[in-house]
């Protein structure tokens, strides 16, 4: 068994503890002591060690947008332009390649586990690979090679619109019905650091009638599903225009809202929404990074929480990568709606943080240091420029809404080290990354 002392350590509540021992057995936490001096052949974790943090929505590719969709402004459909560019030119190798990459700077920020909803599919032109799930293969892959648990949401992905099939790159996403999706993915299987859940893309992706199909997979599998949900006010009306339901009313009458579902997004919801996804047991997933790069609006955080909805987050378009980032958002930008602080405790922001995104993915065996549960754990830095100066008592508020993740030192996933003295112990993070979107960028468009 491998003993780590933490000099400080958060076990819940708002405030951390200090000195305390993990012993951890393969993949689990075998012991948890207070322990005020380190035991003798321990390894040091120094600073704050939080449990194993989440990425309850990710999209890896997208990480090779940064810095390239803000020329001109643009709407959120500007962007997605971009973003179709990218998705048309990646093949299973400059996938693996820009995956690997994300999911390690991932990992050198702080995050443990991802939740990749992966709708790239196939070939350009929607040709099926001679593997149906390739792709999802290189996701895995990527996950495994970057250290990160990983749950791959397989995006079911029909239609173009409410109005229209889908067309041009979007080929690669479809596979044509629902029948078509589900027995490709009846093929994944769960290992020890990955587990398959379902998505439906959107409202406008997924047919109504082909919503059932989706939970009834996911259902049978006991597995997560998840949902892109209400993220822009015209999503909305297009969707009442067109079945007379709101996005999460029509996927609440086709049976989807279990709590096994996670809404992503959930920024404009009406009450009986809430109500709805409350009273079903769903999680929310909020992505306040992405919301605020493209201009979508701002989650209703404390209505979600008072509806009884668990809060996950997201980095969804990887406009950042910062498990602090999105949780002090949770807190600041409610803070900003409401004109008042405090809306919710550091305990609460870093639960969203941690074990409710766990949840969400489908690892409630995860997200909290405590026996028996996943070996996952980060250990932030308190010494640097940003944090220096924090006493004990404070070092949880501190990290939520100081820290980022270049702060974080060590990671432990499984009961493996990924991360050591700030760097990713296989891969040179930055040199990865500018390779892969090189590469990814370079390659020729399909014709
Ligand atoms: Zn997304």
């Amino acid at each position: 068994m491998t003993p780590y002392w933490c000099e400080l350590a958060w076990l819940g509540g708002d405030t951390a503890v200090a000195g305390v021992s993990i012993e951890v057995d393969g993949d689990r936490i075998a012991r948890v002591d207070r322990c005020p001096v380190a035991p003798a052949g321990a390894e040091r974790l120094t600073g704050l060690t939080l449990p194993g943090l989440a990425n309850a929505h990710s999209h890896a590719f997208h990480r090779g947008l940064r810095g390239r969709t803000h020329h001109g402004g643009g709407t959120f459909w500007t962007w997605r332009d971009h973003m179709y560019a990218l998705a048309a030119r990646l093949t299973p190798d400059t996938y693996l390649e820009l995956a690997t990459a994300c999911f390690a700077e991932m990992v050198e920020s702080g995050y443990t586990c991802v939740g990749e909803f992966h709708y790239l599919h196939h070939a350009p032109g929607g040709v099926r690979y001679a593997d149906p799930n390739e792709m999802g293969g290189v996701i895995a892959a990527a996950a495994e090679a970057a250290g990160v648990r990983l749950t791959l949401l397989d995006a079911c992905y029909l239609t173009g619109g409410f109005d229209r099939p889908a067309d041009g790159v979007q080929l690669r996403f479809s596979d044509a019905d629902v029948d078509g999706w589900a027995g490709r993915v009846s093929t994944l299987r769960d290992t020890s650091t990955v587990r398959v859940g379902a998505a439906v893309h959107s409202v406008r992706a997924v047919p109504a009638a082909a919503i059932a199909g989706v939970e009834a997979w996911s259902s049978t599998r006991g597995a997560p599903i998840h949902a892109h949900v209400s993220e822009q006010l015209a999503e909305n009306a297009a969707c009442i225009a067109a079945t007379g339901a709101t996005p999460t009313g029509l996927l609440a009458e086709h049976g989807a809202l279990t709590d096994r579902f996670t809404a992503v997004h959930a920024t404009h919801l009406t009450d009986g929404d809430m109500e709805v996804l409350g009273s079903g047991g769903a999680a929310c997933c909020l992505c306040p990074t992405t919301e605020r790069d493209l201009g979508d609006g701002i989650g209703p955080a404390t209505a979600l929480a008072t509806a009884g909805i668990a809060l996950a987050l997201g980095s969804d378009s990887q406009a950042v990568i910062d498990p602090f980032e999105e949780a002090r958002a949770m807190e600041l930008d409610a803070r900003l709606l409401s004109m008042h602080r405090g809306m919710f405790a550091p305990g609460e922001l870093a639960v969203a943080a941690s074990s409710a995104g766990y949840r969400s993915l489908g690892w409630p065996d995860g997200g909290a240091i405590d026996v028996g549960l996943l070996a996952d754990f980060v250990t932030v830095g308190l010494d640097g420029s940003r944090l220096a100066g924090t006493v004990g008592d404070d070092a949880l508020a501190a990290v939520l809404f100081s820290a980022s993740g270049s702060d974080v030192r060590d990671v432990v996933v499984g009961g493996r080290r990924v991360v050591r003295d700030g760097r990713h112990v296989r891969i040179d993070v930055g040199r990865a990354l500018a390779g892969a979107i090189d590469a990814a960028w370079s390659a020729p468009v399909p014709g």
